[in-house]
């Protein structure tokens, strides 16, 4: 089964996002988050491994984003994890964020379809019943939602730091601890935008890479450092927020440092992109050629230069 043969969608971000809100909501989040985190920044390093030296592509408030030979751009010095920790659990100050921004009503009509995609997807993955498939960084359980509907004899578990926000059926079992997953096996586990949030993204995948079952899936969702929006961010003085999300994306990935990053423990299978790069790079604003930019944006997908990487990998 191939997952690729799900059709894609054509999304619209002009339906996706009141601007003025968006804008609002991201001023708030920085400076609160820039208040908390200013005295505990960390020298990180491309999770490729590289020795060489990165480039400096761009500074943003006081954060830094550097270039690595293999194309990954990372923030360097990066967020502790103790900060990150805060941003994502204690005081719920992200999730706040993310809902003033994401449950508007259009916002959710969108997510649905977003999520449905996502779902018929990794239906199609499944080749046998009573599978346990884990979403990792799960929110608020949306996708795990649609899955529920879209499969009915697998089991089904969410991962996340913050489970006070969670709305789900009983049947999909939540977990806020790495303890409690550490003595399990999964078929499928989903990291949708996961890792680019995290300080240590290869020591999170050598952790997952652990409980998955041989010749199980990880499924994960990350944005490319190689894609037109990528260029247009980190080749100008443009801050297109909705992407280069200031204090919670820290890195932007290459294909080249994914494969080393997961070189020996996984074979990719399948790769697609995903982007809203020309409708990010108009800005939101109502386009007459709407139509046109959603056409184009295609053929960027078509040729892996969409915002976001869809990666499909096997485990050896
Ligand atoms: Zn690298």
């Amino acid at each position: 089964m191939n997952p690729l043969l799900i059709q894609k969608l054509n999304l619209n971000l002009w339906d996706l996002k009141n601007k003025k809100q968006l804008e609002f909501s991201e001023n708030h989040f920085n400076s609160f988050v820039r208040n908390k985190v200013k005295l505990n920044f960390k020298k990180t390093k491309c999770p490729c491994g590289s020795k060489k030296k990165p480039v400096l592509v761009k500074k943003v408030f006081d954060l830094s984003y550097y270039q690595c030979i293999c194309k990954t751009i990372f923030l360097n010095p990066t967020i502790s994890e103790n900060n990150l920790d805060e941003i994502y659990k204690n005081n719920g100050i992200y999730e706040k964020h993310r809902r003033q921004i994401l449950y508007e009503k259009k916002a959710r009509v969108l997510r649905n379809l977003i999520n449905k995609r996502k779902a018929s997807q990794i239906h199609n993955l499944l080749k046998k019943q009573n599978l346990k498939i884990l979403d990792f960084g799960c929110g608020d359980g949306d996708f795990l939602n649609h899955l529920n509907k879209k499969i009915k004899r697998e089991q089904l578990y969410g991962f996340d730091v913050n489970t006070s926000l969670k709305r789900q059926p009983k049947k999909i079992k939540i977990i806020s601890e790495t303890n409690e997953l550490i003595d399990q096996k999964f078929n499928v586990v989903t990291l949708w935008g996961v890792l680019e949030h995290v300080s240590d993204p290869k020591k999170l995948i050598n952790f997952v890479s652990k409980i998955i079952t041989k010749n199980g899936f990880l499924v994960l969702e990350i944005p490319s450092s190689e894609s037109l929006l990528s260029k247009y961010t980190f080749q100008s003085k443009n801050i297109p927020i909705r992407w280069l999300e200031p204090y919670r994306h820290l890195f932007f990935f290459s294909l080249a440092c994914i494969k080393k990053m997961f070189k020996k423990k996984f074979k990719i299978k399948y790769i697609e992109t995903n982007g809203l790069d020309l409708q990010t790079i108009f800005d939101n604003e109502k386009s007459h050629n709407e139509l046109k930019i959603i056409n184009v944006q295609n053929k960027l997908n078509d040729n892996l230069l969409g915002d976001h990487y869809r990666i499909f990998l096997k485990k050896l």
